[in-house]
């Protein structure tokens, strides 16, 4: 693995502790249930610690970094799989005690909350005002809003609500030499020069430790309808896709869900609308005149659209799939990506179960590879291959979860990115001795 190169002490624990420890205002320390809880990709950290106050926070960095210890942040560490193993032993800094709802302004329609604050929790709170923040992850109430950001964690309603760098207006950091920093703010068109906030969406920990950040919210839809639509096969869901995206239609998400090798119906479309009761009914009509012969149409009841919604919410994060991959490619490119993944699938014995953001062209995949099998050469072919197709298509294929035996042997990333020296430029103004989630991130940063 290609890591950044940095020149760091040998990691100094034992004077860590006593920065930690002998203080009047110590942090929680963490038990050996934390510990496991707290791995990554199999490894355990060596401390797990939980700061509830910026000060606390402050001072781990702060040692941290005069001692040599590496950090990797953390929410409820639900997905510190993402991205490489860690290079190094490291100490896990979950901000779940660091929770507040700081504010909720109805009016100018922000949310400020500190970094563990839970998703689930947060919108329980705006949606009394008839408002919410229009982020789907999986699980959201074991998702943290430092989580949220630094994953850059999205679902269905990306189509039409954008990713959470388009919602973050305001975000504060404690840097890894333990200083705070603030970019943007509380209202929504505050930021003069550089908007630094949207640095840390998608950084996964390698920038610095968010503390608190600040939303802009949207407000409820008056309705809205899920309707479902299975097809035969990839043809006949790839030209439904065609027409819902040059008909008149405004959805809030379009959804592809399949599982290969398909048997029979094996191709779901499910298209979202949200929006005044009229309009919601009239788009759900427009779509069922797109709807060919042989494909069958459900309208689902509030009831059943609510529980596909979290379905498809959850669904990519379900299970522990030898293999899961993001690929991103152009909308009108998904079916075509798909028929390559068929290709696959009958071609290594696999299965897979797919969903893509049809609208968006983020499709992700898990694969089952069959039993008996050498699983490193396997995967790792696998995932050259189903790479290639993607960039053949010009897209890119990310590996985001890998059991922690196959993943040393994989290229999680790519090749790497155009902008990477300007990327490892920013990590090391940010972070010069490389003390956050160290070499977890594209090319080793
Ligand atoms: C493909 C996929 C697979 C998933 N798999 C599972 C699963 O198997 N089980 C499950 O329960 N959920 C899973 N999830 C969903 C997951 O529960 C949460 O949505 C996600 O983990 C965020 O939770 P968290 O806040 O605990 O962040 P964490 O999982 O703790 O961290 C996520 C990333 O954010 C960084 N980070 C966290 N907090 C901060 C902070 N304050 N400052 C800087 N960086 C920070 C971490 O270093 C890490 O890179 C998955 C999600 C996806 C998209």
């Amino acid at each position: 693995m290609n890591h950044e190169t940095v020149t760091e002490p040998a990691p100094d624990w034992a004077g860590l502790d006593n920065d930690l420890l002998n203080t009047a205002d110590a942090p929680r320390m963490g038990t050996d249930a934390d510990l496991a809880r707290f791995a990554v990709d199999g490894v355990r950290p060596e401390r797990v610690v939980f700061p509830g106050s910026v000060p606390q926070v402050q001072r781990v960095m702060e040692s941290a970094s005069a001692r040599g210890v590496a950090v990797v942040p953390a929410g409820f560490g639900a997905h510190l799989g993402l991205g490489a193993p860690p290079g190094r032993p490291f100490l896990a800094l979950s901000l779940v005690s660091l929770n507040a709802l700081v504010d909720h302004q109805p009016a100018n329609m922000t949310l400020t909350a500190e970094a563990g604050a839970c998703l689930t929790r947060l919108q329980a709170v705006v949606v009394g005002a008839g408002q919410w923040l229009p982020v789907e992850p999986p699980f959201p109430d074991r998702t943290s809003v430092g989580g949220l950001i630094s994953a850059d964690l999205s679902g269905p309603s990306r189509f039409s609500q954008g990713t959470v760098r388009d919602l973050l207006i305001g975000v504060t950091v404690v840097r890894a030499d333990g200083s705070v920093a603030k970019s943007g703010g509380r209202v929504v068109k505050n930021v003069a020069g550089y908007d630094l906030g949207k640095l840390y969406c998608g950084a996964l920990g390698t920038l610095g430790v968010i503390v608190e950040a600040t939303f802009k919210l949207r407000t409820l839809p008056e309705a809205r309808a899920v309707v479902r639509v299975t097809c035969g096969d990839m043809a006949g869901a790839e030209g439904l896709l065609g027409r819902i995206r040059t008909a008149p239609l405004e959805p809030s998400f379009i959804e592809l869900v399949a599982r290969l090798p398909a048997a029979g119906s094996g191709y779901a479309v499910v298209v979202g609308f949200a929006g005044a009761e009229e309009d919601v009914a009239d788009q759900a009509a427009t779509l069922s005149s797109l709807v060919g012969g042989d494909d069958r149409l459900e309208e689902l009841s509030e009831q059943e659209g609510g529980a596909v919604v979290a379905e498809l919410r959850d669904t990519p994060a379900l299970g522990e799939p030898v293999l899961g991959l993001k690929v991103s490619v152009l909308p009108a490119r998904v079916a075509a990506f798909m028929t390559a993944l068929e290709d696959e699938g009958a071609r290594n014995g696999s299965t897979m179960a797919v969903q893509a953001h049809a609208g968006n062209g983020i499709i992700r995949v898990r694969v089952s590879p069959p039993d008996d099998r050498d699983l490193r050469g396997w995967t790792s072919a696998a995932v050259d291959r189903m790479r290639a197709a993607a960039t053949g298509l010009g897209g890119t294929l990310v590996v985001e979860r890998a059991s922690p035996d196959v993943k040393p042997v994989l290229d999680l990333w790519g090749g790497p990115p155009e902008g990477l020296e300007l990327m490892k430029s920013i990590k090391r103004t940010l972070d010069p001795k490389g003390v956050l989630s160290s070499g977890r991130f594209i090319g080793g940063i």
